[in-house]
């Protein structure tokens, strides 16, 4: 079922999902199994599942040259995909990136999607990878996620790149995109995203997801100026319990998110690392409460391979 849809459904009720990641170099899916099943208590109608792009490192032989070596650090989203589905019944949302992937790509791993019942996916650019500075396309690829978004819309329609497929089944995936409350950082100013993120949704985009955030002025007042720009479509608010005192450096250079004072202040009070964990929860509860108090559609939360305190946080919520 589509995500739109789950929220149609809800009637204004927020709901709990999660995203969650592939487990490292392909290791056992029983990994993934033992994180989801705490959380599946709370109903989550959906999962998203994050894709990461194969990176390439060069070793240098004893002859001097170069030779390429691919790294995948996380494989498997779609396989994994396949196993939620199939285990729990509910919705798995894979994301599905720009980087690495030339059209035709892209267009096999929709039609695998669509072949395996999946009805989302989350349309992203993807990040640089290592030794590149600026992110940069396939030569057959999409340089933003909006090219993708129309590519996913023209599928939908029947528009296959192999023409022999042409009209012989068309998909009918409902398309995410990702939403930056304090703005994308290649971006120049907040404005600026919000018109670019207008132009996802222009193109065919059903839901946004937020970036994590830790103060919910700055999504309260991103979804003002989104809905100010037009954006008419659901905004799901993103968030992650910080989990340690490294963590206050580690969010803000990865992910280019503010962390509050008052947050700050208590984590570094902290003299055990129960005690940041604790503090991470409650600010996220705390949060997520003033969340839900304002008919947020979902809670959706960043469990980044760790599930007990996302477990903790919904048994106080749903
Ligand atoms: P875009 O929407 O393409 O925007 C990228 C930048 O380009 C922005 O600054 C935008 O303002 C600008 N821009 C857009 N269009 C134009 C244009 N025409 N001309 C000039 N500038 C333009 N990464 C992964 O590798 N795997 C994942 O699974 C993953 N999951 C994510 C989930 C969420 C909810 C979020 C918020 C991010 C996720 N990311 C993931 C990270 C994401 O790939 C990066 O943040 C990436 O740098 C941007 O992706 P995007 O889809 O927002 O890009």
């Amino acid at each position: 079922m589509k995500v739109v849809d789950h929220i149609k459904k809800a009637e204004g009720k927020t709901l709990f999902s999660f995203e969650i990641l592939p487990p490292l170099k392909g290791q056992n899916i029983q990994s993934i199994f033992d994180h989801i099943d705490p959380l599946m208590e709370f109903q989550p109608p959906f999962i998203d599942v994050t894709y990461h792009r194969e990176e390439y490192v060069y070793k240098e032989l004893l002859n001097g040259l170069l030779q390429k070596k691919v790294v995948r650090k996380r494989p498997g989203t779609v396989g994994i995909c396949a196993a939620i589905q199939n285990k729990y019944q509910v919705d798995a949302v894979p994301h599905i990136l720009c980087g690495g992937f030339t059209k035709e790509d892209t267009e096999n791993f929709l039609i695998d999607l669509d072949f395996l019942g999946i009805d989302n996916v989350l349309a992203l650019r993807g990040d640089a990878v290592k030794n590149e500075t600026y992110f940069s396309a396939e030569k057959e690829g999409h340089s933003y996620a909006k090219g993708l978004v129309e590519q996913i819309v023209g599928l939908n329609k029947g528009e296959y790149l192999d023409e022999e497929l042409l009209n012989k089944s068309k998909t009918n995936f409902c398309i995410g995109v990702a939403g930056y409350p304090e703005k994308h950082m290649e971006a120049p100013s907040l404005d600026q995203d919000v018109l670019r993120l207008k132009e996802k949704v222009d193109a065919g985009a059903c839901y946004v997801v937020t970036q994590m955030f830790f103060d919910n002025k700055k999504y309260f007042q991103f979804v003002e100026k989104c809905r100010n720009a037009g954006i008419t479509v659901p905004i799901i608010p993103g968030l992650k319990p910080l989990a340690t005192k490294r963590q206050l450096s580690v969010l803000p250079h990865r992910f280019h998110v503010d962390l509050p004072d008052a947050l700050i202040l208590e984590v570094l009070k902290c003299k055990s690392k129960d005690e940041v964990r604790q503090v991470g929860v409650e600010w996220c509860i705390q949060q997520s409460k003033e969340l839900i108090a304002n008919g947020v559609p979902f809670l959706h939360y960043y469990s980044m391979g760790k599930s007990d305190n996302i477990e903790k946080i919904a048994r106080s919520l749903f």
